[in-house]
């Protein structure tokens, strides 16, 4: 734990450079720093350790994680149809099991028109085509 005492420097959040530089306190309240004067700009603004949206970018990389859930939760729905050889030739409706040479068992997940269907595999959603004459 720093020593934290008016005069000294932290690292924090500047809120004009929109950077985490060097500043000087300026208050405290008790061990917490409250009031800060940024060394590069001279602004003077409550302190702040991390920059804001920190955690919106977390939130957003756990909300990307799900997808191998999905796709076991889809496939467990699809155990009963019968998985299709894939060829570009046939032609796969919305959730339709099929398997393909490379990605393995996937299930039709959307309609992209013209020919193409999104396939979701094990490794992610692949864009294949079918019904092709
Ligand atoms: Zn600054």
């Amino acid at each position: 734990m720093a020593d934290f005492k008016v005069g000294g420097n932290i690292d924090g959040w500047c809120t004009k450079c929109k950077l985490v530089l060097a500043h000087t306190i300026e208050a405290l309240a008790g061990s917490d720093v409250k009031r800060v004067c940024c060394n590069t700009c001279s602004g003077k603004h409550q302190y702040k350790a991390h920059p804001p949206g920190t955690k919106a970018v977390k939130t957003a990389r756990f909300a990307a994680a799900p997808k191998a859930t999905s796709y076991a939760a889809l496939l467990e729905t699809h155990n009963d149809t019968e998985a299709v050889d894939y060829s570009f030739q046939a032609k796969f409706l919305l959730g339709a099991l099929l398997r393909h040479a490379s990605f393995g068992l996937g299930i039709v997940t959307a309609d992209r028109g013209g020919n193409k269907i999104e396939v979701l595999f094990p490794a992610g959603p692949k864009i294949l085509v079918h019904a092709q004459a």
